[in-house]
This record gives structure tokens, C-alpha cells and sequence, in this order.
């Protein structure tokens, strides 16, 4: 189950975003799911290809996809050496595999701020310094172990592996890079893979801005804040928020939601873009299977086949793979129903080599 973690210095916004997120879940649907921890909840990914196989079958059950988004509190300036809740969050950004970055421009003179005034840049580079050195620990301890082994001579593979962290060594420990900005061919990826950098990790960049700023899309920091992105951590996506706002929006119905955003002088949420995009910094996506039954999405990884695909829903539908039955979202769109696709010839029989594109709408066959 991969997922998406929130980091920000305290008093950013980031538990109120947070409860927004939960509360979205339990608005959408009474889903059957079990909460494990309060700090983690499963959010319905907004997709209207859903809503539009919902309508069209109109069926028993409903199943979305979801994104795992994790609140990780407590990241201060010193929590790599242990300072704040220290260390045991950071092993919390560990089991992440993407994260939000929260950042604060809104002043609010009631909501102290940790660091004693706003200043978004600044509180950027103490959270991305904390989690560099975190991965710098990592490193070189691995470094040095490895070391040890490599000058015995003992063991071959452990000359790549020793060689890629001298690469990874000189990018965190002596550039002060994140790993995120380092170029890898297959065999580091690999290594990579095996290791949980946390600046390995892909970010997605949340501006938290006031109501009132939100409103006229203006704020001293942004051009500031959009500086540092592009010489930290370039591409990177930046979405601007504000989590006050969002939260009011939570208590209304649709009708109500439209009129306050029309009042609002016709700004929109932001909610459905970042869960979206969290989603996909996930390298997540997801097929459906679809009827009167049951509609859901399936989600898996970029660049699974068929039967691993099948596999999802049942392990006997990957061990008795036949072929999947694909639809495509657009084609059923337009012809309205299975037999309306199958008459347009549009119906394709797939097999074992086939990798699922997203919004597959899939039947498999299989031997039971
Ligand atoms: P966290 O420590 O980062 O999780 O921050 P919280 O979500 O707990 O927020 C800290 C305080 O800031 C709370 O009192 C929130 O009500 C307040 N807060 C959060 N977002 C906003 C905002 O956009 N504007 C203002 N004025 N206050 C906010």
C-alpha cells in the first residue's frame, strides 16, 4: 500500500489539511475500511470516468480508488538529531513514498510560528536540511560498512553497491543535494530501490495561504517560494491552498459549496487537483472492472501486464489467466454499453504480454 506522507514545521496548516482530507472520505461514501491509525486515512481519488461507470451501471456496490495519505507530526529544526519527536517520525517519512510539503504564508497572529515569524523559504530549508540529513546518516554508515567489505576484496556485488554509494555520498553528503536530483542508470535505480532514501522521495510543494489571499491569488512569498523550487527541486509541482478555506467548504452541501465559491468572486477548491496529483506522484494507477454488480477501480502499478493485473482481484485470476477483455473508457463513452462497443468492433481480447493503460475498463477469463 503505497503512500503519501504531509511534512511542514508545526502550526502550518498541516493537521487542518489533514482533517479535510478525512473528511472528505467519510462525506463521499460510507466505504467499508478499517482505520488503523488516526494519523493515516484512505482518500476516494476523484475521477469522473468513475462517477460516469457508476451512472452508467448503477451498481450494488462502488469501489474508488484511494489515496493512503499519512499526517506526519512534529518535524522541527534538529529533529535528525533527535530534537522534537526526533527520530520516530522520521521513520514515519521512511514508509512514504511521496510527500506533500506543507508551507505557511498565511499570518495569523493567534497561530504562533515555531521558527517566531512567517517566512515559508526559510522553514523550506530547515525541513529539506532535516531530511538530507537523515539520508547523510544513512549513508554513511552504509558507506562505511561497505567499505570494510569491498577493501577485503570479499564480495563482487558489493563493489557496485559500494560504488553507487560513493556516487550517492558525494550528491547528499558533499553537494548537499537531495538524491531526487541526481541522474541513475538501471543498476543505481536498483539500488535506489532497495533503499529508502527519504530525498529520493517525489515531492509535491502546498502553499498554505490565507482566505483572503487564496481569494486574489496573491502573496509576498509565492514568487520567493516558486525561486527556491526551481533551484531546490526543479519540476516540481506547487499547488497553492488554503486549508482554512477548504475546511469551511467541508460543512457545506453542493448547493452551498457553489454559492460560497461564487461569492468568493468564482475561486475553486483545490482538493480534488492534490489528491489527484498525490496520486500519480505515487507512480500509481488504476483499471476498472465494471457492471451491475460491482463498479471499481483497481489500482496498480505503471507498467503491470495483464495477468499481475488479474491478480489483484483474485490470485486464482493471475494462476488461470486466459485473456482480458478490454474496453476503453473513451470508446464506451461514446457507444454507451458493452454490446454498443462490441458492435463498433472496439471490444479487444488481450493477453498475457498486454500492459493495462489507465481507465481500462477489464474483464478477465480465466480457468478456475
Ligand atoms: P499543524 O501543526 O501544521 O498540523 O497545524 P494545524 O493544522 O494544527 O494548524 C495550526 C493552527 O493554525 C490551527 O489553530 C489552525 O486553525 C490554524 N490554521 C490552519 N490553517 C490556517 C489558515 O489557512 N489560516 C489561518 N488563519 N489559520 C490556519
Amino acid at each position: 500500500n503505497l503512500k503519501i506522507g504531509i511534512v511542514g514545521l508545526p502550526n502550518v496548516g498541516k493537521s487542518t489539511f489533514f482533517n479535510v482530507l478525512t473528511k472528505s472520505q467519510v462525506q463521499a461514501e460510507n466505504y467499508p475500511f478499517c482505520t488503523i491509525d488516526p494519523s493515516e486515512s484512505r482518500v476516494p481519488v476523484p475521477d469522473v470516468r468513475y462517477d460516469h461507470l457508476v451512472e452508467s451501471f448503477k451498481p450494488a456496490s462502488k469501489v474508488p480508488a484511494f489515496l493512503n495519505v499519512v499526517d506526519i507530526a512534529g518535524l522541527v529544526k534538529g529533529a535528525s538529531e533527535g530534537q522534537g519527536l526526533g527520530n520516530a517520525f522520521l521513520s514515519n517519512i521512511k514508509g512514504c513514498d511521496a510527500l506533500f510539503s506543507m508551507s505557511r504564508v498565511f499570518e495569523d497572529e493567534e497561530v504562533t510560528h515555531v521558527e517566531g515569524d512567517v517566512n515559508p523559504v526559510r522553514d523550506l530549508d530547515i525541513i529539506m536540511e532535516e531530511l538530507r540529513l537523515k539520508d547523510e546518516e544513512y549513508i554513511k554508515k552504509r558507506v562505511d560498512s561497505l567499505g570494510r567489505v569491498a577493501i577485503r576484496g570479499a564480495d563482487k556485488s558489493k563493489k557496485a553497491e559500494f560504488d553507487f554509494f560513493a556516487k550517492v555520498e558525494k550528491l547528499v553528503c558533499v553537494e548537499k543535494r537531495p538524491i531526487r536530483f541526481g541522474s541513475w542508470d538501471a543498476k543505481e535505480v536498483e539500488f535506489l530501490n532497495q533503499h529508502l532514501f527519504i530525498t529520493a522521495k517525489p515531492i509535491i510543494y502546498l502553499i498554505n495561504m490565507s482566505i483572503k489571499d487564496y481569494v486574489r491569488k496573491k502573496n509576498k512569498w509565492l514568487p520567493k517560494i516558486k525561486e527556491w523550487i526551481d533551484s531546490h527541486d526543479p519540476g516540481a509541482m506547487i499547488i497553492p491552498v488554503s486549508a482554512a478555506m477548504e475546511l469551511e467548504l467541508m460543512d457545506l452541501d453542493e448547493e452551498g459549496k457553489k454559492k460560497y465559491l461564487e461569492e468568493k468572486g468564482g475561486v475553486t477548491s483545490q482538493l480534488e487537483k492534490i489528491i489527484v496529483q498525490g496520486y500519480k506522484a505515487l507512480q500509481l494507477m488504476y483499471f476498472f472492472t465494471a457492471g451491475e454488480d460491482e463498479v471499481k477501480a483497481w489500482t496498480i502499478q505503471k507498467n503491470t501486464k495483464a495477468p499481475q493485473a488479474a491478480g489483484k482481484i483474485h490470485t486464482d485470476f493471475e494462476k488461470g489467466f486466459i485473456m482480458a477483455e478490454v474496453m476503453k473508457f473513451d470508446d464506451f463513452k461514446e457507444y454507451k454499453t458493452e454490446v454498443g462497443v462490441k458492435a463498433a468492433g472496439k471490444y479487444k481480447q488481450k493477453g498475457r504480454d498486454y500492459i493495462v493503460e489507465d481507465g481500462d475498463i477489464i474483464f478477465f477469463k480465466f480457468n478456475a
